[in-house]
């Protein structure tokens, strides 16, 4: 018999809450990270509402504001805002959440070992899942993975301002195939760009203008960090044989948004389901519809910003668009072809200027 029914490796987002949901369900779990915890992570935080549902218990512990309020603009121009009636994403800290997390797969009965380097070819187990993130090694060494394209992302910490409070700011197009953001915390401001590979040597200079157009000072960042944003395309392998990667490890970041924790949080839930059902292969079937929709969609709204800004920007400041978004955001929503009456109307609009040649 093997030592663990399954391996985690990478005790991020993903790790985490894939072990806490086998270790519910009575598997004995071994989840182990190369990090000390609490250990942080280049990442905005934001939890949206749809991302916190999926979870099976609150982070209200380490939520530190809670947005409901949007303020975007294209490329330092033309600006819009939108308030929704009730919460759109959390604020947290990577450091905090992914303690917690991890604290919740220890409480469920996951034995945990951090401080390890794991190589995933020398485990024990019936089922190894590689949940190390996108410069892990898992995927390779379990012939998973492969034909994932990247983006980059820069961001940084400043002093708080309370005129940021509940609020999300996006700035569009400051970056090709990307935005500005800027997240408020609890004691400081989040702020960040993120796009195409090729930008990466204009990210200093993109963070500075996005600093400079809002009024803060460029020189107070703190914790300034870079990392790359993994998307997966039809040639990533997700699972063979007893082995299955997972979160960034499999490329599941939104080509659009950038944003990774909603699909860490549904393809471990996916996971850990096919591993319960004995049928590790309906992982790579789960993520196709649940998870694939919605990547189809990141890729036509990153490429209608990219190719035509400004009309996608008249298109996305309709309510009716934010209507749609406001829906996405909370999880009403399951992916934007999904929208029906006019939102699916504005949103097929969107689609349509993608696919202009
Ligand atoms: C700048 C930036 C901003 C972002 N902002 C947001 C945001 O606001 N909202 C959002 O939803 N997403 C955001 N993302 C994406 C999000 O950070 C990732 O999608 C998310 O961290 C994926 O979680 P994960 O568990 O798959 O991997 P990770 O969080 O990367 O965790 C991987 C873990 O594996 C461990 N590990 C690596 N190698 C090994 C090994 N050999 N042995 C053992 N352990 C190992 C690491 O120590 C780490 O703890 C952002 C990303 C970037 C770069």
């Amino acid at each position: 018999m093997a030592a663990h029914d399954v391996v985690v490796i990478g005790a991020g987002p993903a790790g985490s809450t894939a072990a806490y949901r086998l270790a519910r369900a009575g598997a004995r779990v071994l989840l182990m990270d190369k990090a000390r915890f609490p250990r942080d992570k280049p990442c905005g935080g934001g939890v949206t509402v749809r991302a916190a549902r999926l979870l099976p218990f609150s982070i209200d512990p380490v939520v530190e504001d809670v947005v409901d309020r949007i303020a975007c603009g294209l490329d330092f121009g033309p600006q819009f805002e939108r308030r929704s009636s009730g919460p759109l994403a959390y604020m947290t800290q990577r450091k905090r959440l992914d303690h917690f997390l991890l604290e919740q797969a220890i409480e469920a009965g996951a034995e945990v070992r951090l401080e390890t380097t794991v190589d995933a070819r020398e485990l024990d187990a019936d089922f190894v899942v590689g949940a190390d993130g996108c410069n892990g090694a898992s995927a390779k060494q379990l012939g998973l993975g492969g034909g994932i394209v990247h983006g980059v992302a820069l961001e940084a910490n400043y002093p708080h301002e309370p005129r940021f409070a509940r609020a999300m700011v996006l700035e569009i197009a400051v970056i090709r195939g990307g935005y500005g953001w800027i997240f408020p915390k609890g004691d400081h401001l989040n702020v960040g760009v993120g796009g195409n590979a090729s930008e990466g040597p204009k990210l200093r200079t993109a963070l500075r203008r996005m600093c400079e157009a809002y009024g803060f000072d460029p020189d107070a960042a703190v914790e300034r960090r870079g990392y790359r944003l993994p998307m997966r395309t039809a040639a990533t392998r997700l699972v063979h044989g007893n082995a299955a990667v997972i979160g960034d490890a499999a490329g599941l970041v939104d080509p659009f948004s950038g944003d990774g924790m909603y699909e860490a949080f549904l393809s471990a839930q996916l996971v850990a389901e096919a591993i319960l059902a004995g049928d590790l292969a309906s992982y790579a079937d789960g993520v196709a519809r649940r998870i694939g929709p919605l990547a189809s969609a990141g890729w036509g709204a990153k490429r209608a910003f990219e190719r035509f800004p400004r009309t996608t920007f008249a298109l996305a400041r309709l309510p009716v668009t934010f209507r749609a978004l406001e829906k996405l955001l909370r999880g009403e929503l399951g992916h934007p072809g999904a929208a029906r009456g006019m939102e699916r109307g504005a949103i097929g609009l969107i689609y349509a200027v993608s696919r202009v040649s």
